[in-house]
């Protein structure tokens, strides 16, 4: 008997390589943190066609090489399940790369000098784009300033041929020139639609800043189709270097999904994309969810809702003015019969409704509407609604995220992001109650999952995941009140980005951990980033990226 057992154990792996399936890409020598409690660590794995074969160490992998299995030696390499965006606009980020990119710029004499040159490169009467400026990080203030904003006239006089639109880093504010002014006819006389601004000089005259809604106001003439799909490669590009394999959109527009469905069917598209239909209009002419489009490459299952605009620009709806315009509360940009009618809508169809949020104000509004519409649909098990961004809480909406089961969508790199005007805007004791709460809100049960906005910010998980787990900006200390106790540990952040954001979109049966049969979306990383100490975290860097059980980039 004995004998035969020992023969039989020798046997075994023999066996199991005759008859087992043959892998074609095997990942051996890395330390991988799967997110499967199960077997939380492994060294190996192995990959056939989609999906995930087996994970384990060097011994469990070895029967599934073949001969033209692609073998990848980790030297000691990181693998983790593929990072989920699970807020971010992928035709804004493409966009952004073929205009000004205004990102980092420091002063508005700077931003102007750009968009001169600019302009005189353009054809006369050409558009010209520009984004990603932000006062409030510019080395001095501009002048003249009103309301805390530049005004237009240097530009306009930089630029007389060219209409110019400078779209500000969290969308949600643009500065025009003149030329669009007189091309759109805003004047002194022109009315903002409701939720939206005109900015007007101390003559009523409008400065040239346009907030939310108001930005409707302005029409650039369209993206050609080439244009857009230039703009779609770039963004799935960048998503896939920075080893994005998972991608949330945001808010998608008719066009933005007909262009989506196309890369899908054409196999173009990677990383996935999960999508949000921008408003409650596009949303009922959709009778029921798209899943897996595209070999599993495109759902199409969410609604996107603003239901107000954002603190920087003093749009969010807060249940106190704002401390550095006290006249001033914000405001909705949607009204909540809209919320509500959508939670109905989705509610009926099958549909996640997730609804922008910042302001205090508005994110209670938003739970009220999804707690009345739960009551009314008892019968829909788990809709996992979200609220995304949910960044000033009032202590008694805290706790209503677990309660409802709504998903805080929360972008860690925000928080670091505000934290030089956070507290002149709403004042340090909201600062300290209820700005990006995560410890609180992990406390109550709730579920964060993260992401950055893109192009608000940089779609890199890195930096998020660092202001995630550090709650510093990216050089020198972290500003009063940004409480390092509310950090994240990296466990969680790790999660937020993996398997609670799968979650968030349903897919937690295909993807975010890395265990067999799951689809194969990993990516895998220069060091572990769950044990290198924070001031080497940053220095992670994306060695390959794999989805679908593909190589999509691999470091040069
Ligand atoms: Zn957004």
């Amino acid at each position: 008997m004995r004998r035969t057992a020992l023969l039989l154990a020798v046997l075994a792996p023999l066996a199991l390589a005759a008859d087992a399936p043959r892998a074609e890409l095997v990942l051996r020598n890395g330390v991988i943190h799967t997110l499967d409690a199960k077997r939380p660590r492994a060294t190996a794995v192995a990959i056939a066609g989609s999906r995930i074969l087996a994970v384990g160490n060097e011994a469990d992998v070895k029967g599934y090489v073949g001969p033209t299995t692609r073998v990848v030696d980790l030297a000691g390499a990181t693998v983790i399940p593929g990072f989920t965006e699970s807020h971010g606009h992928l035709m804004a980020l493409g966009e952004s790369r073929l205009s000004e990119d205004l990102t980092g710029t420091r002063s508005w004499p700077e931003i102007v000098a750009k968009l001169a040159v600019a302009a005189a490169a353009a054809k006369k009467g050409e558009w010209v784009l520009g984004r990603g400026w932000h006062e409030s990080k510019w080395s001095e203030a501009p002048v003249p300033v009103v309301r805390g904003f530049q005004t237009h006239d240097a530009l306009s006089a930089a630029t007389p041929d060219n209409p110019v639109v400078l779209e500000r880093a969290d969308g949600h504010a643009v500065i025009v020139n003149a030329k669009v002014m007189e091309l759109m006819s805003i004047d002194r006389d022109s009315r903002a639609p409701a939720g939206g601004e005109i900015i007007r000089d101390a003559n009523g005259l409008p400065t040239g800043v346009l907030v939310d809604n108001a930005m409707d106001l302005v029409h650039a003439p369209p993206r050609s189709d080439a244009e857009r799909e230039r703009a779609l490669d770039l963004a799935l590009q960048e998503c896939l270097r920075k080893g994005v394999t998972s991608f949330h959109d945001a808010g998608a527009s008719s066009d933005d999904m007909a262009l989506f469905k196309s890369y899908a069917q054409a196999h173009k598209l990677g990383p996935r994309l999960y999508v949000m239909v921008a408003g409650y209009d596009l949303l009922r002419r959709l009778d029921r969810p798209e899943v897996g489009l595209g070999d599993g490459f495109l759902t199409i299952r969410a609604v996107k809702l603003m239901a107000d605009g954002a603190m920087g620009s003093r749009g969010a709806a807060l249940l106190e003015p704002y401390d550095d315009d006290p006249k001033n509360s914000g405001f909705f940009t949607t009204p909540p019969e809209t919320i509500l009618a959508a939670a109905r809508y989705g509610l009926e169809y099958g549909f996640q409704v997730n609804v922008h949020a910042i302001g205090d104000r508005a994110n209670r509004m938003v739970l009220d509407q999804f707690e009345r519409a739960f009551k009314e649909y008892p019968g829909v098990k788990d809709p996992r609604f979200r609220i995304e961004h949910a960044q000033i809480l009032d202590a008694k909406e805290i706790p209503r995220f677990a309660k409802l089961g709504v998903f805080a969508s929360m972008q860690g790199i925000h928080c670091t992001s505000d934290r030089p005007w956070a507290a002149s805007r709403i004042g340090m004791a909201r600062v300290k109650e209820g700005l990006y709460v995560w410890r609180k809100l992990f406390a109550s049960g709730a579920t964060i999952i993260n992401g950055t906005d893109v192009p608000v910010e940089d779609v890199d998980p890195i930096k998020n995941f660092y202001a995630s787990v550090t709650r510093r900006p990216e050089s020198g200390e972290p500003a009063e009140g940004f409480d390092p106790d509310q950090r994240m540990t990296r466990r969680e952040a790790l999660n937020s980005y993996t398997l609670a954001a799968a979650r968030g979109a349903f897919e937690e049966h295909e993807r975010g951990s890395i265990e067999p049969g799951k689809l194969a979306d990993l990516t895998v990383l220069t060091q572990d980033i769950l044990s290198v100490p924070d001031s080497q975290l940053l220095k992670t860097q994306v060695l390959h990226t794999i989805v679908d059980g593909r190589i999509r980039y691999s470091k040069p």
